[in-house]
């Protein structure tokens, strides 16, 4: 059936559900307190509407939750692992298959084999587990995203490309010998999740053969990234998703996917590649850490689930839905006068806090800001992408501004309605009233690695200057 309505339905009824945690704003204002308004030490149970990833956050179909029953744990040669190699074949048709446990277990056996010293990745742009994971093998990591990713009002359809001259440039420079691989997340994940067009996909694979660099997509959400290319790409309105997929993975080497993502899965994850020499190395560093090479670090039953979500993502009917809830999302706030980067990615919505809040100073953390009030004003969880998530220090200790300031609401699959999403602008716009009224935070302590995770902060006149001195003098012992 074609769908020309207006009204983009979910394509989904519901069989089971989950209450929402509702709680008082007297109670998330003492629940702040005790988190050091810091949302990742918040119980899940006291959110309302969790935005904070569309990771392993997916509701499942009975169709999955039915695979899960019938997930055959046998150690060696379960008919999961076949089902589920057949499914990862078929859509990538790479010939070796290897399971992981999720996306940076794909990495660290990835890069422990091609990286290393002296080595150099290049990418559109790094996710940060792939950034940390290429940095943990004593390898660099470098980025070429294009100009108008960082041009938050203007629209472009396929902001997640690579900037191909930049890149070659890099490429001379360097010499090809140095650089074992090239990464094409897809959709550009760092980046607001943009997608990447097949033009650009081409032309970066004939960059690397002129070079001989092998191609590997970063494909967590190559679905999403495939139904941008149908909406948005010239000769490809009429093309299946699946095809275009396929034509996606046909542009590269090989592919590592996080499966908490477009395969609708709570975990898991793959390498997959044409590359038998790096299959074989990849299998015995899996047996090391992730387990045999039928399951890698997960249960029978979900590979099962993977194999049946990796079906049920290329329904065009849903990735309608998906992309279009973003939409929704993002053209509502803006009626109300929310800034968000526009044109929105595939998995969420980016509030750009830096201009909603410009009485906030950038060290004075205005997208975490934002996340706090929207906790208390709705119970509602989004995150941080600024300061505190980049968290770049100076040798005293003291944070540099980030060149953005955003909070991202993250869409998890399925499992949200069109009234939780009018609810979430609703708030927004109580908020737009009384932006005045918001206040800075202020560091109380600040670890050194992946800080955003564990900082504590405070509202910036609660301390008052003296505690403001003492601060410093703790960031720099
Ligand atoms: C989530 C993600 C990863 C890491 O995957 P995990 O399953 O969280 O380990 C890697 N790359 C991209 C693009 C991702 O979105």
């Amino acid at each position: 059936m074609q769908w020309n309505w207006k009204t983009i339905i979910e394509p989904f009824k519901i069989k089971s559900v989950e209450p929402l945690g509702f709680t008082e704003r007297e109670e998330r204002l003492k629940i702040l307190e005790q988190a050091h308004y810091n949302l990742f030490n918040i119980k899940a149970e006291k959110i309302l509407i969790d935005l904070l990833t569309d990771s392993g956050t997916s509701a499942m179909s009975a169709r999955q939750w039915g695979g899960i029953m019938v997930g055959d744990e046998s150690y060696a040669g379960a008919s999961s692992y076949y089902n589920f190699e057949n499914v990862v074949s078929d859509l990538t048709g790479y010939k070796e298959i290897i399971p992981v446990h999720q996306g940076r277990a794909a990495e660290r056996i990835l890069f422990s084999i091609i990286g290393g010293k002296g080595k150099r990745v290049i990418s559109n742009s790094h996710f940060d587990t792939t950034r940390a994971n290429v940095e943990a093998s004593g390898a660099e990591a470098f980025d070429f995203p294009v100009k108008e990713a960082f041009d938050f009002d203007r629209y472009a359809p396929f902001k997640g490309n690579i900037n191909l001259e930049a890149a070659e440039k890099f490429i001379k420079e360097k010499g090809s010998r140095s650089i074992p691989v090239c990464i094409m997340t897809v959709t550009n994940n760092s980046l607001g999740g943009q997608p990447v067009s097949m033009e650009n996909l081409k032309q970066t694979r004939n960059l690397c053969r002129k070079y001989r660099i092998p191609l590997f997509l970063d494909c967590a959400r190559f679905a999403e990234n495939a139904y941008f290319i149908k909406m948005r790409e010239k000769g490809y309105s009429t093309m299946p998703v699946t095809e275009i997929a396929r034509e996606m993975f046909d542009c590269a080497d090989g592919a590592m996917m996080s499966c908490k993502k477009d395969a609708f899965a709570n975990i898991g994850g793959f390498i997959a590649m044409n590359n038998a020499g790096w299959a074989q190395k990849a299998r015995q560093l899996l047996i090391l850490t992730e387990g045999f090479q039928t399951y890698g670090g997960l249960a029978g039953r979900d590979l099962e689930a993977i194999a049946i979500g990796l079906g049920e993502v290329l329904d065009e009917k849903y990735l309608q839905y998906r992309i279009r809830a973003a939409q929704y999302l993002a053209n509502s706030l803006l009626k109300n006068r929310i800034p968000v980067v526009v044109p929105p990615g595939g998995h969420g919505v980016y509030v750009n806090a830096k201009k909603f809040l410009p009485h906030i100073k950038s060290l004075q953390f205005p997208a975490q800001a934002l996340a706090v009030e929207l906790y208390l004003e709705g119970g509602i969880r989004g995150v941080e992408i600024g300061t505190l998530m980049f968290g770049k220090r100076d040798s005293a200790g003291n944070f540099i501004p980030a060149n953005m300031e955003l909070v991202r609401l993250a869409i998890p699959r399925r499992v949200y309605t069109q009234s939780h999403v009018d609810y979430v602008v609703e708030v927004f716009a109580e908020l737009a009233k009384r932006k005045k009224s918001i206040k800075g935070l202020e560091i109380v302590e600040a670890p050194p690695v992946l800080t955003h995770f564990t900082v504590k902060l405070r509202p910036i006149n609660a301390a008052g200057v003296g505690g403001r001195r003492k601060l410093k003098a703790e960031l720099s012992d």
